[in-house]
Order: structure tokens, then sequence, then C-alpha cells
């Protein structure tokens, strides 16, 4: 049996994305979350009304800054709260996180990331969006931003099977998701791809399947999502009505450990569970102790004797 070694600098079982940005900016970098007053396709009834139904009501956006501040006075309070973790011996990375930030005419865009960009200590962008919301204009000039800095452009994508998709009214197809995808790869932008386990009526093995396209596209970042039941959401009514069940957080714990083992090893990981408001938080109330879930995965990775990639040839899934 091989042996598969953890990091010698992290002794974690997978990539962290925090680890590859102190090693590439020679200081721990620090994403600060931003609200850009940006709206959604899917609520403001261009491609449908109401949301994803798991979308609070900050546009799955729960730690961004206030819209009615500007940016710098978001960024400076995103600062201020991170110094009290960190110091101040950071750098930062702006992130444009609440609902879909790509949704508006290209000046807006400039200016909004501009600004973010023009703050202190910024080494990088984040913009999170929706992949049917990226034009051929929009990703030109993500790619000439990408030139300039460290950009990273999210995209939701939660599951590769379409009728899940429409069962939480993404209002758009894995082929949607493919195409906004190509526009960015082929123009070199780094991609974080966003998934969700734990949909409802979704078994391991189609979360498995999401997974494994990930490792044959082979995206810059990935972010995986626990589904986070939220107060106020069509999915909290479903929860109650008892049309689904939540994911317990053993199993949570071996299907992310197998998505792991699929990807890429070079694939950057930003995320392992959710990290919803815990305020409104329905179910898994489990997730509320984040540590546990982590602590669970690197125990888990150490049972296997296994690492990130350690499934992945090629393009193959051995
Ligand atoms: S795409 Fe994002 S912001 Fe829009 S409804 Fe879905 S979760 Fe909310």
């Amino acid at each position: 049996m091989p042996f598969f070694s953890p990091d010698p600098y992290t002794n974690k079982r997978y990539n962290m994305q925090s680890s590859y940005l102190k090693k590439h900016f020679g200081r721990k970098t620090v994403k600060i979350s931003l609200n850009g007053g940006f709206t959604c396709p899917n609520i403001d009834g261009t491609k449908g009304s109401g949301g994803c139904i798991y979308c609070s009501s900050k546009g799955s956006g729960d730690f961004a800054g206030d819209p009615c501040m500007s940016i710098a006075a978001q960024f400076d309070e995103g600062k201020e709260k991170l110094s009290g973790k960190w110091g101040n011996e950071l750098f930062y990375i702006p992130y444009f996180q609440a609902n879909t930030n790509t949704y508006a005419p290209l000046d807006k865009l400039k200016r909004l990331y501009s600004e973010a960009l023009a703050q202190e200590n910024v080494v990088g962008l984040a913009v999170s969006t929706r992949p049917d919301c990226i034009s051929e204009e929009t990703a030109d000039y993500l790619a000439e931003l990408s030139r300039q800095t460290y950009l990273t452009v999210e995209l939701g994508l939660q599951t590769i099977h379409d009728n899940t998709a429409q069962l939480i009214n993404r209002c758009h197809t894995y082929k949607d998701f493919l195409h906004g995808y190509e526009m960015l790869e082929k123009r070199g932008v780094n991609i974080c791809v966003h998934i969700i386990n734990g949909l409802p009526f979704e078994t391991r093995e189609m979360m498995l399947e999401t997974a494994k396209e990930l490792g044959r596209l082979r995206p810059h970042a990935v972010k995986i999502h626990l589904l986070h039941v939220i107060r106020g959401t069509v999915l909290a009514e479903m929860f109650e009505r008892n049309e689904f069940a939540e994911m317990d957080m053993d199993s949570y714990i071996e299907t992310v450990c197998d998505q792991l083992e699929m990807l890429h090893p070079d694939t950057l990981i930003e995320r392992l569970t959710g990290d919803g408001d815990k305020e409104t938080l329905i179910a898994p109330l489990w997730s509320r102790d984040k540590k546990s879930v982590l602590n669970g995965i690197d125990k888990e990775l150490r049972r296997r004797n296994s690492v990130q990639g350690c499934k992945y040839s090629g393009n193959m899934i051995v």
C-alpha cells in the first residue's frame, strides 16, 4: 500500500488555500468580505424569482459588509475585525461575496473592483458569481484584471445534476456552468468552484460524481459546502414538512474525504464546511462545531492513509 504523506508545513492531507497564500505572498493573507450592492438574476425575475431555495435574505453573503457603506469603509471595518484575531501584519484579498458580483454593467464592475484593489496591503481580488452571468466582455475584463493581480472568480456550481439544480431553483444547467467556466478558463482566469453536499435527494454517489467532474476540470480552487437549512427560506419550509433529511456528520466527513481523493492534488481547498449565520441555522446543528468537522476530516484521511488527489491520475479517476 503506498504511503501518502501530509503537507510538511501544515500537516494537512489536503492543499489548503491559506497555506498557499502565505507561501505565495510571504505573509498571512486573508479575505475581507464586501457587499457591492449587486442583486441576482435568480432573485430579480430575469432568470427566476425567489432565488435558490437555500439562499438567505443576504444573498448568501452573510458575512459581507453593509452595501450602504462605501467599499473603502467596508474594507476598513473588515480589517478592524480581522486585526483582533490575526493582528495587523496581514495582506488582504477583498472578496465581493453577496449576490451575483458580475451582474451589472462593466463600468460599475470596474469602479467597485478598482476601489477595492486600491486599498492598502491588497494583493488580490475574489469575485463570487453565477456561471451564467459572465459575458464575453466581462470575461475579457476579468482576464485583463488577472494579469494585474491575483484574481479568483468563484463560480457556484453546487451540483452537476440538472434534476437537483431544478429542484433547488438554480435556474441554470450544468451545460450553462461549463459554458461560463470555459470562457474564463480559456482566458487564464483562476476559478474557484463551489459545490454543496447534502442537497435534497442527492445520494453519496451523486455527490461523488460532482467531485469527479471537478477532478476532470482541475479548477484553481474548490469550496465544499454543507447544505445549511436557514430560517425563512423555502428549504426550511421543506425541511419542516419532513420532505428531506439532513446529512449526518459521519456521512459528511466520509463524503468529503472521498471527494478530496478525487480532486487534482494542486487544486486549492478554500472551504470544507458551510459557514452560515449560526443564529438563523435550523439544521444540521452539528455543523456549528466547525472544529469537530475539520478534525473529523483530518482523522478520516489519516485512518485511510490517504491525501487529496490520491485517486486522481491524469484525466482518469483511479
Ligand atoms: S445564485 Fe446565489 S445569490 Fe442568487 S439566489 Fe442563488 S444563492 Fe442566492
